[in-house]
């Protein structure tokens, strides 16, 4: 079979039927048994080996593998089996959209993974090496930690490059090669008193309020020269620290106890989540002290900033494919949203590209994708697949 020929089978009712499958189990972050089950099924029917799960059986990762025809490298294909865990309507399809909670994040991507091993199946396995796939849960937060992905990197993926099949809306048309860090930032102001009204508070009482617009202040200064100072650097955003909440009190007349706030810190690459840590401890630290109140941050890493050198096969192999199936090319860019390549490619060392697959109904009341709109990623991510395999043969 020639590549137009592999790629002119693609098969959109197959791909349609598939997520209509996936979409009708559901999977909210930390309940992923079942999803898993099907998904496996599915890569089966594929054509492909599924390992036994040897991981964590609550939290399952499907791992599968299908070997081509002679000798080579392997290429990983990941994705998440959970979605967030907010009600959606039960799910229904038309011709042309699949709508249901998951069909856009990330339901699609599997269903396009199970097509590609398909169609390298019913191809006689005409290619060099091996297609991993990983699917795993736990992914979306706040229940989802990465926890299970971080696993499997940790036992060891034998892959030299991996695709990750969402990307954000806006990366849709690019080849993503950085990505920021990022972590939730919290920090809780507490004085000793107890919670009191107005009339009965102590002269002291007002320094939780005055040291919570302290902090505000300084953690605003600090924003401001971070984006100054990185400004203009690489492909990502200027790097932030952004306050979403602010809690301050609970009544019109009652001196509180405490004030919290939170927020999220993103960083580029060659600042690590240590660093951050320490920067914003110090930050809180050089304040003055307001008498009676202490002052506590907490920050939790979602992800780590990392880049992919461009040079890199699969860099190379994703844009070229988007040139070929598009006839237009396909321009680096950086991301701030954290993916799983922040694991992938900082964790697992393995070099990691995005192909998103109609993600813009992503987490929406009504998710869902536009069947029209997959044909392009899953031309593009077949086509890569093995322009990678089969670059890293004719280099031996
Ligand atoms: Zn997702």
């Amino acid at each position: 079979m020639t590549r137009a020929e592999i790629l002119s089978s693609i098969r959109m009712d197959r791909l349609a039927e598939d997520i209509w499958t996936l979409v009708n189990v559901p999977s909210p972050t930390g309940r992923e048994q079942k999803a898993a089950q099907v998904y496996a099924n599915l890569l089966r029917a594929a054509g492909a080996e599924v390992e036994p799960e040897s991981g964590d059986p609550q939290h399952p990762c499907v791992f599968a593998r299908l070997k081509g025809n002679r000798a080579g490298r392997p290429i990983l294909l990941a994705g998440h089996l959970d979605h967030i865990d907010v009600a959606h309507a039960v799910p229904s399809r038309t011709a042309s959209v699949v709508a249901g909670r998951g069909s856009a994040d990330m339901k699609s991507g599997l269903a396009a993974i199970v097509e590609i091993l398909r169609l390298l199946n019913a191809a006689s396995r005409d290619f060099p090496g091996e297609v991993l796939v990983a699917a795993y849960g736990m992914h979306e937060a706040p229940v989802g930690d990465s926890s299970t992905l971080t696993q499997l990197i940790r036992r060891g993926i034998a892959a030299d490059a991996a695709i990750v099949m969402e990307s954000d809306y806006s990366c849709r048309d690019k080849a993503v090669v950085a990505g920021a860090g990022q972590a939730i930032w919290n920090v809780t102001l507490r004085r000793a008193e107890a919670a009191c009204h107005e009339l009965n508070r102590s002269p002291e009482a007002d320094n939780l309020l005055e040291c919570a617009l302290r902090v505000a202040s300084s953690l605003r200064a600090h924003d401001r020269s971070l984006r100054e100072s990185t400004a203009g650097r690489g492909l990502l955003r200027p790097e932030s620290l952004f306050i979403g909440q602010m809690h301050y009190g609970d009544f019109y007349n009652r001196a509180p106890e405490t004030c919290t706030m939170q927020g999220t810190r993103r960083w580029h690459p060659g600042r690590s989540f240590d660093s951050v840590q320490k920067e914003i401890g110090d930050l809180l630290s050089a304040l003055p002290a307001f008498p009676g109140v202490t002052v506590q941050s907490a920050l939790r890493l979602t992800g780590d900033a990392y880049e992919v050198n461009p040079d890199e096969s699969i860099v190379q192999a994703v844009r070229l494919a988007w040139q070929t199936v598009t006839g237009t090319s396909m321009p680096l860019a950086g991301t701030s949203v954290v993916t799983d390549a922040n694991r992938l490619v900082g964790l697992g060392n393995i070099p990691t590209v995005l192909i998103g697959f109609d993600n813009e109904f992503a987490h929406a009341d009504r998710e869902s994708v536009r069947l029209e709109r997959l044909l392009t990623p899953c031309r593009v991510a077949l086509l890569t697949v093995l322009s990678y395999l089969e670059s890293q043969e004719a280099r031996g």
